[in-house]
This record gives C-alpha cells, structure tokens and sequence, in this order.
C-alpha cells in the first residue's frame, strides 16, 4: 500500500485502501461527465469539438469554483458519476476518436495520474491517436508532472494569481505561485510552445490560462510579467473574462468584471509583448459555458 505524494497538498492518503485524499478521490476514480465540449479555446475545441472528461474531486477549493458540484466530492453517490478504471478510461478516449472529437481533454486530472499514466498507453495501444490534453488548475508537483512526460501532448494550465494573500484568500493555498510556476516552466519544458495542424488545431503544446478577477488586475499584470519573463513571449495564453459570480459570493468577487478592468489586462499583456493571446468578448461571462455534469457521449 502506497500513500499518495502526487499533488503538492502531499497528504499521504492510503487510497488503494480506499482512504479518502484531501481532493476527495479514493480509492476508484469517477467520471461525471465525458462528452464533446465547445467552449474551449479555438485551437482545443475547433469546429468539432474536445473529448472533454470531466472527473469528480479537486485538490483545490476555489472559493469561485462553477464545478462545485463535482470538485467538492470524490464521486461516490454522485448522481450520474461513474467509476472508471484504465480499461474504461482507454474505451472512453478511443470513443472520442470515432465521433470526430480533436482530442482527449482530461479536465481536472491531477487526483487522477495514477490512472491516466495506465490508460494513456492502453488507449495508444488500441489506436488512439487524438492528442491528449491535460486542462489543470496548475497547482501540480513538478516532480509527479516529470512522469507524464512523453503521455501528454498539450498542456492547459491555470496560472490564476501571484499574490500569495489572493491565492489564500480565494483558493485556501497560499504557495499558489511558489508551486505552480514550477509547474507551467516543467510543462513548458516537455511539450513546448503550442503546435497547430493546417487548420488550426492544437497538436502539441502549451496555453496557459488566467482568470482576470475582479478589483485584481495588478495580480493579472504579475502573472503576466512571469509568463513573458520567465518563460517565453511566444507562450500561448488564454486571458480570460468570463468570471461569473455564484450565489452568495462577497465582495468584491459579487460582480463580474468591468470592460475596464478587462482592457487593462489585455493591454498590459500587448505592452509585454506577449505574440500569442487569447481574448474574449465580456457576454462570454456566463453561466451558460457550464455544463451540467450528468452525460455521456450524447
Ligand atoms: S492527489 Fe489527493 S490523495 Fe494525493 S496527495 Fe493530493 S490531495 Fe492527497
């Protein structure tokens, strides 16, 4: 029996005992939703959209969070959540390649490593050949990261703050930063800048996303800073708007962003010199983009 080390919270839960991690995942790994997704950036989504497998349980607790339902809990009794094993896992990426879809995009992956670095080489071996994405909230061991090198052909980290008093006060993690920067520069170093076939699609590669948060744009502007500084200006990024208070959030997340707010990022991040980001218009501030997190394959 081994404990889990694979994310940086490092609890040590017996899972293979079915002990219960600090992510809520034990001992099986539920999916709660695996269907084609459109609202992706272009490269990722394209005209026929991204394999999009929604897994229950998060190490972080985004206090923001739109998949509340399902990074609160490891899936057991979840209405609609199924356990998967590698097998199945395999079958339902080899799925998404008979219905067209751009590639696999394993959406919170991390409590889940130990199963996809199994079902990656089961998949490939039965023919997979969509890329595979791995859609994170960034807040990765870079040391367990090293093991997936050669099994993921594009990253899609979040890098959501700098300030260490925002990180805690919005996500409970305060080494945020400290942790994640590691994390996007050893992502950076397997796969690379992002890579696209003739039509667009993203073939390898990284996008890093960041969340403009209200009254926070001067964290934005470090995040910013460190992508052009420490990394590359050619590094993708996906600046997003779409920040959507839920019920009973305080202030200041009880508002969406401003387009003031909104445009001072953006030009702050052409200022850089950044060569490749993603904007968004505000009406994408919706609701609307959230899936309901009960199908599969429809
Ligand atoms: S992935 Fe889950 S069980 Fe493993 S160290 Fe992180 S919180 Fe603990």
């Amino acid at each position: 029996m081994e404990p889990c080390f694979d994310c940086p919270i490092m609890c040590g839960a017996l899972r293979s005992n079915n002990e219960t991690g600090v992510c809520g995942v034990g001992g099986r790994s539920f999916v709660c939703r695996a269907a084609r997704h459109y609202y992706e950036e272009p490269p990722i989504s394209g005209a026929r959209g991204s394999g999009a497998v929604f897994f229950a349980g998060c190490n972080m607790r985004c206090v923001f969070c739109q998949n509340m339902d399902i990074s609160r809990s490891g899936g057991e009794g979840l209405a609609g959540a199924k356990p998967v094993d590698a097998d199945e896992l395999a079958s339902i990426m080899l799925r998404f390649e008979e219905l067209g879809a751009h590639n696999v995009n394993l959406v919170t992956p991390t409590p889940h490593i130990r199963l996809i670095e199994s079902a990656v080489p089961k998949a490939r071996a039965r023919g997979l050949t969509l890329p595979i994405v791995f859609n994170t909230n960034g807040y990765e061991r870079a040391e367990t990261l090293r093991r997936l090198e050669g099994l993921i052909d594009i990253y899609l980290p979040d890098l959501k703050y700098v300030s260490p008093v925002l990180s805690e006060r919005y996500s409970g993690r305060s080494d945020y930063f400290e942790v994640a920067s590691e994390a996007v520069t050893e992502m950076h170093r397997q796969v690379g800048l992002l890579k696209t076939d003739e039509e667009g699609i993203a073939v390898s590669g990284m996008i890093i996303r960041h969340l403009v948060l209200p009254l926070a744009v001067d964290d934005t502007r470090r995040v910013l800073d460190f992508i052009a500084g420490s990394l590359s200006k050619d590094v993708s990024v996906s600046l997003m708007s779409q920040y959507t208070p839920i019920e009973g959030m305080k202030k200041p997340l009880d508002r969406r962003l401003t387009k003031g707010e909104y445009k001072r990022a953006v030009e702050y991040a052409e200022g850089l010199g950044l060569k490749n980001v993603f904007i968004q218009k505000l009406t994408s501030a919706s609701l609307d983009f959230t899936p309901e997190f009960n199908g599969f394959f429809e």
